[in-house]
């Protein structure tokens, strides 16, 4: 207990003094390193003489109550831990951002509480924010020489902690933050601060838990979203109530919109000054296409930031219980799209037949039975482990584990619905043992992924 209570007394520039017979290795470190003192005795008020608070941390009573009387007598402030009723002050949690401090007491009612105040708030604000306040401060003064009212000034901060220069900072590009604010500055009309911005963000696999809290972030602050058939209805649900949603991935005909249409609009809709969000299944950078639509937005010097997602083989290897790599049964893993060109797989066949080692094939659902056929031709017994995922992470979640050789007879019996992965080698035995996943009930088409049925994977 000391030695928390310590730690952050140091941390938040006290001069600390530890009354003490003896001390533990932690304090001892920090008095080698000269960052308190040590009287070493038993307590007593005299003690007390030079001190501005008092904080009792023994695990005797009489220690704590005789600090607590002492303090009292001098008119300390005096905090016992884990004794209101020997304090006459309590400390709060905190969620540190300095120079941002959030404090959170409930007056020594429920320390637990308070820590689970503290840490739900220490998911939403981001670790970026004392940054963020720090550059603010070095700004203040400028802004207030610029704008003369109040009004205006906050007018100017609002802008700056929910748009572009927030972004920047939390995108670790301080000194690009800090060149936004001198323009902001400058510019006085507002259409000048606002500047269009792209956010390419990976929505997971399905379960809108495995989001990440930047992607979250990004959603509430989009001005319009565009999603493809992949990204499940409840995340969509999550995106800001009042943006603009184009779903991309296939138009009433059930044709999918030409990729370089998604560009072009991510483009324009930049361009007229809005914050676009391009919600993609999975990891924008794995089979995504991701790098193709942030390319014309280089070219023409659009902001984007690109944030990663659960990728399918991630998201559907865990909740599925296999493991990926596993000392015992394969030390790589390879990600491969089944995607059929032509008619026909085109892979190459032999570096994924290769022994200790994972294969998952994205898109391979409709080319399942000829992988599977490939494979063995290429040198994988017929009875090596198979699985595919339907809807991994969903509550459609299904896996059917059989050999190369069964999968596709098992896979034709079941019905599966897409999206599918396939996971190919030794690994797929685990599922047995490590399964812990395991919705029932039936297929949910109110859950269901926004993939068509089987056939219609196009190379997402
Ligand atoms: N960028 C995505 C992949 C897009 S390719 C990612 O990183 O996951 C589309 C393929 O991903 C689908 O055909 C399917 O093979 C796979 N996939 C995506 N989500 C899936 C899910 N929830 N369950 C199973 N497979 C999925």
């Amino acid at each position: 207990m000391a030695e928390r209570k310590i730690d952050l007394l140091i941390r938040a520039g006290a001069k600390v003094t530890v009354v003490a017979p003896e001390i533990g290795s932690k304090v001892e470190a920090l008095l080698n390193q000269q960052k308190l003192h040590w009287i070493e005795d038993r307590f007593e008020p005299a003690h007390l003489s030079q001190a501005l608070i008092a904080i009792a941390a023994t695990d005797n009573e009489d220690v704590n109550r005789s600090v607590s009387e002492a303090a009292r007598q001098q008119n300390l402030p005096v905090n016992v831990v884990d004794q209101p009723n020997l304090c006459t002050f309590t400390v709060p949690s905190i969620v540190d951002r300095s120079p941002v401090i959030i404090a959170i007491g409930t007056g020594g009612a429920s320390p637990v509480l308070a820590r689970m105040l503290k840490a739900r708030l220490e998911t939403l604000i981001p670790a970026a924010y004392g940054r963020l306040a720090g550059i603010a401060r070095e700004f203040r003064d400028q802004v207030k020489a610029a704008l003369g009212s109040v009004d205006s000034r906050r007018g100017f901060w609002e802008k700056v902690f929910q748009g572009q220069v927030a972004e920047l900072v939390f995108a670790g590009k301080e000194n690009q933050a800090r060149a936004e604010l001198r323009a902001m500055i400058q510019a006085t009309e507002d259409a000048e601060f606002e500047k269009g911005e792209v956010y390419l963000v990976g929505a997971g696999p399905g379960d809108p838990d495995l989001l990440t809290f930047r992607a979250l972030r990004l959603m509430q602050r989009a001005d319009v979203v565009l999603y493809d058939r992949l990204v499940a209805p409840a995340i969509v649900d999550l995106v800001r109530r009042d943006a603009d949603r184009i779903f991309v991935g296939k138009e009433k005909s059930n044709h999918v919109i030409p990729q370089p249409e998604i560009n072009e609009l991510l483009l324009s809709l930049a361009q007229e000054g809005k914050r676009v969000l391009r919600l993609k299944g999975g990891d924008p950078f794995i089979f995504g296409r991701g790098g193709e639509e942030i390319e014309d937005l280089v070219r023409h010097n659009i902001p984007f930031q690109v944030i990663p997602g659960i990728t399918a083989a991630a998201g559907c290897a865990s909740y599925a219980g296999i493991p990926l790599t596993h000392r015992d049964h394969a030390q790589s893993c390879l990600f491969v799209t089944g995607h059929l060109k032509d008619g026909s797989v085109d892979l190459n066949w032999d570096a994924l037949c290769q022994p200790g080692q994972t294969v998952v094939v994205y898109m391979g659902l409709t080319g399942l039975e000829s992988i599977c056929r490939e494979m063995i031709r290429h040198g994988l017994k017929d009875t090596t482990p198979a699985a595919l995922i339907q809807q991994g992470t969903t509550l459609n979640q299904r896996v059917i584990a059989a050999t190369l050789d069964s999968l596709p007879d098992a896979v034709a019996a079941a019905n599966v619905r897409a999206p599918t992965l396939l996971i190919v080698g030794s690994v797929v035995t685990l599922h047995d043992k490590l399964a812990w996943f395991d919705p029932d009930g039936g297929p949910r088409d109110n859950l269901a992924l926004n993939e068509p049925g089987r056939g219609a994977n196009d190379g997402l």
